[in-house]
């Protein structure tokens, strides 16, 4: 056969599958309209692309920016926060909105809490207590003195006075590792207060 006969050309084209456009859809969700535009799936995933239209190109590209120019750690820092930071936020909607609490378990606005799950957090000994936030030496200065991330200024001093009266040499007829304790307490106790933590 001449493969090369106007015959046979004319054949194999037709045989060529007809390429109909593919409309590939808007990866929005619920989005209707056709994909065109090519965005990058970003940092991780290196080579993969959503298809978007027009408007949801730009609105991808708009939040894709907000990334560019962080560094690493502080994308993960970011994703981080917004995965454990919306949950508090949504509870404490949730205890805004329910301003008192009857003892019913019926809330008003409609809010019922049949498992009490809302009514313990705002009532119980603790009330919402405002957690301050220590840094890496506060925390290492806290343990020395025995306490944990939740102790306010009034707990460090309680706890301080507390201590000093108790490993106090007088105390120990000069007990020799009861004044290292004391010395890693006042320490501590110090970094606190130059902290302005206590
Ligand atoms: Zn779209």
């Amino acid at each position: 056969m001449d493969l090369n006969s106007p015959l046979f050309q004319s054949i194999r084209v037709k045989r060529e599958p007809q390429r109909a456009p593919v409309r590939t859809p808007c990866d929005h969700p619920g989005c209707v309209e056709g994909g065109e535009f090519r965005a990058p799936k970003g940092r991780l995933r290196e080579g993969q692309y959503f298809s978007f239209c027009l408007e949801h190109v730009r609105e991808y590209n708009a939040s894709y920016n907000y990334f560019r120019g962080m560094s690493d750690d502080d994308v993960a820092k970011y994703q981080r926060e917004a995965v454990v930071g919306h949950r508090p936020t949504w509870n404490m909607g949730v205890n805004r909105a329910g301003k008192g609490h009857r003892e019913d378990g019926v809330e008003p606005e409609g809010f019922v809490d049949p498992m009490g799950m809302f009514r313990d957090r705002t009532r119980g000994p603790m009330q919402e207590p405002r957690r301050p936030r220590y840094g890496l030496a506060a925390m290492k200065a806290l343990t020395t003195l025995g306490l944990d991330e939740t102790a306010d200024a009034e707990t460090i001093k309680a706890r301080y006075k507390e201590l000093v009266k108790r490993l106090h040499p007088d105390a120990n007829g000069g007990d020799r590792s009861s004044e290292d304790r004391l010395r890693e307490i006042i320490q501590a106790y110090k970094f606190l207060k130059s902290a302005k933590l206590t």
